[in-house]
């Protein structure tokens, strides 16, 4: 059976989520499961990459991982593919495992799957296609590695208990490689919980009318607490709220407790990023809007009307202990 990795990425805490979901799937792919983590931070991110299956860890402690865009992440992983010979990579579907598993395509010639749901051989996968409509199992061929990309929280992170051996990652980039260095970077300022690991997600879409509505949307999230609000692509490209707060295909992918839905028709691009959410509540004016189709608890009404009273009773209550 052949080695499954799984490029993990590193954040300010040590892995992202995404690199202990990928390796539970890992060790139902394979005995022999290794993860790539490279930037700082890294060699200290294998104790808990081991927990949740990597029997290595790849570890490239090099400044260059976080300055260089994409190139030096992918030259090393290419290096590492041509002295270890692994059968699958899984990539988390985030800007950083697109861009590094895209570059490394183009250098190995593997096969690249984007966008998978699932993977259930080391040469079959599961994806979605025509808007998600449709669930498909494809064979993975061409030449080993395969290069996955897997959508976030497919699958549901499990530690296994194990502990990793410790393989340090030397960069040496070309001389003559022309780099994409990060001269800037913008930490967003941050209140309440992230939209993907919030437990109550309330959205909004082109139903809210205006930007100024909004307030309304962060007032609920903050009198129900561990809340975060979502939107909808509509309200996205309109620039009303940033690209992060996106839900769907193009955007991220939800799953709470609690998804409230206001002024969102529940267009499919939208519906595949939150229909995974355990309850779907919905207020829309028009009662055939699709939404309610998936809806637990459908409102037919105005957002604009419902949301002071809705505010307004939840504070009473929290209040009211
Ligand atoms: C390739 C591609 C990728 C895409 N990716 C995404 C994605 O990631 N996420 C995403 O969200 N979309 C995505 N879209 C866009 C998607 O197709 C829809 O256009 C979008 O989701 C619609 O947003 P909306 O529900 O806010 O707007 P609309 O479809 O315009 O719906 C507004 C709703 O508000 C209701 N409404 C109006 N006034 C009120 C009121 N006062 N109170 C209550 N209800 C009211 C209306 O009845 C209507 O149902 C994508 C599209 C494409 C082609």
């Amino acid at each position: 059976m052949g080695a499954v990795w799984v490029y993990a990425e590193l954040g300010p805490d040590g892995p992202l989520p995404s690199a202990l979901e990928l390796l539970t799937k890992a060790r139902a792919l394979s005995d022999e499961v290794a993860a790539v983590a490279l930037g700082p931070g890294a060699g200290a991110a294998a104790e808990t990459l081991g927990e949740y299956g990597a029997g290595t860890v790849y570890a490239g402690e090099d400044p260059a991982f976080a300055e260089v865009v994409g190139q030096a992440a992918a030259h090393a992983l290419a290096g590492l593919v041509v002295e270890h010979h692994p059968s699958l990579i899984l990539f988390p579907s985030s800007q950083e495992g697109r861009d590094v598993a895209g570059r490394l395509q183009a250098a190995l010639g593997s096969t690249l799957l984007s966008n998978a749901t699932d993977v259930v051989a080391l040469d079959r996968a599961v994806t979605q296609i025509f808007g998600d409509t449709q669930i498909v199992e494809v064979a993975l061929e061409g030449p080993e590695p395969r290069l996955v990309l897997m959508r976030p929280k497919v699958v549901a992170a499990e530690p296994s208990g194990g502990r990793a051996a410790v393989r340090p990652v030397e960069l040496a980039l070309p001389a003559d490689l022309p780099l994409a260095r990060r001269v800037e970077r913008h930490a967003e300022a941050a209140s309440g919980p992230k939209l993907e690991e919030a437990r109550v997600v309330v959205s909004g879409g082109r139903g809210m009318q205006d930007p100024s509505n909004l307030a309304l949307l962060d007032r609920l999230a903050k009198a129900i607490g561990n809340a975060a609000v979502g939107a909808t692509r509509a309200i996205v490209d309109a620039g009303w709220v940033p690209y992060h707060y996106q839900v769907g295909q193009t955007g991220k992918t939800v799953k709470p407790d609690v998804y409230l839905a206001f002024g969102i028709s529940g267009a499919t691009q939208h519906v595949v990023g939150m229909k995974g959410s355990k309850r779907i509540v919905a207020v829309n004016k028009d009662p055939d809007a699709p939404i309610f189709s998936l809806a637990d608890l459908g409102v037919v009404g105005d957002a604009l009307a419902i949301l002071p009273k809705l505010i307004e009773e939840v504070e009473r209550r929290k209040s009211a202990g």
